[in-house]
């Protein structure tokens, strides 16, 4: 019997589309579903957080209500799309001190109002452990949405921020390195909305999606969504400096930046040329751009490290099966 560790949660997914039959104009293998409603589309996602499987020991109630609605956020971001607010539902057991939930909703609220949106409704359920589901809404002018598919041969793949800082933020915490501001992303991640509202309306970027569960794995949805292939130059990748702090080895360092999930970054592609057109867009948000690699037609996604080309592995974090590095 072929079991869903064995398909893993990308197959599921495609499994998951062969049955649905959806109405909306971009639907399941997207950040969000886009629906018509005249000159822009409605956005809408929805995301999971399990005690047992997605929230690392040590997260803080408020924390875990943070992510929560950082992470559907980041949808909408990634979409290139404003937020126009999210529903929770929460699954508790009776047991749990009632300032414990008081706190996850204290921290749901303040990233929402911090990110320009709030809370407008939800669901409080008893669960035999902790599960909270997030569902953001949002919107985005029609010609101005990002798709994963789209990127042409010759486009650029650019990155937003550092890579890796979550990650090291995890060991950080595994092992009490106490390094704050690493510790402090992957706790208190920070949907990049006005970076992805501002690549939206300069109408450089041709794809794009956030990075939720690692680079390796997000290059390839947009090269599965473009039907193109990606080179990515290890070298120039925006390396989190505490990386180096977690890991001395440095091909646990590099498993850790390809493939560690929660950076919540910006992955997406422009025009060759445009690369000088994002400095504007630095200069409004204070965020960096960072091109590193190109889209291709080649076989398979390549990584060229040292000057040696080798096959980019898909290693990112996936639901179902574990955790690789
Ligand atoms: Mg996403």
């Amino acid at each position: 019997m072929k079991t869903l560790g064995t398909l893993g949660e990308r197959e599921a997914i495609r499994l998951i589309d062969r049955i649905v039959q959806s109405d909306a104009e971009v639907g399941i293998g997207d950040d969000c579903a886009a629906i018509d409603i005249g000159d822009r589309y409605l956005l809408v996602t929805t995301d999971m957080m399990a005690a047992k499987t997605h929230i690392p020991k040590g997260m803080k109630p408020y924390d875990i209500g943070w992510s929560l609605v950082a992470v559907n956020l980041s949808d909408i971001a990634a979409m290139g799309g404003s937020p126009i607010g999210l529903v929770t539902a929460i699954g508790i057991t009776r047991g749990h001190p009632v300032d414990y939930l008081e706190s996850i909703v204290d921290g749901m609220n303040e990233c929402a109002q911090r990110f320009g949106t709030s809370i407008m409704g939800g669901d409080t359920k008893e669960h035999e452990s902790l599960t909270l589901c997030g569902t953001a809404v949002g919107e985005v002018p029609k010609n101005q949405i990002i798709l994963r598919k789209g990127a042409k041969p010759g486009d650029l793949v650019v990155v937003s921020g550092e890579l890796g800082l979550a990650g090291a933020g995890y060991y950080s915490m595994k092992r009490n390195l106490g390094l704050t501001d690493c510790e402090a992303a992957l706790r208190r991640p920070r949907p990049r909305l006005k970076e992805g509202a501002a690549l939206a309306a300069s109408g450089l970027v041709t794809s794009g999606m956030d990075i939720s569960d690692g680079l390796s794995s997000s290059v390839f949805e947009l090269s599965r969504n473009s039907g193109m292939t990606y080179e990515i130059d290890y070298s120039t990748l925006p390396k989190a400096e505490e990386v180096g702090l977690v890991f001395q080895d440095l091909e646990r360092q590099k498993s850790l930046v390809l493939n560690f999930g929660d950076d919540f970054e910006l992955l997406f592609t422009i025009e060759r040329g445009a690369e000088s057109d994002l400095e504007d867009i630095t200069a409004r948000t204070g965020t960096p751009f960072t091109v590193i690699g190109k889209v291709t037609s080649g076989e398979e996604n390549i990584l060229i490290d040292n000057a040696r080309r080798e096959k980019l592995e898909n290693l990112g974090y996936e639901h179902f099966r574990t955790r690789q590095s």
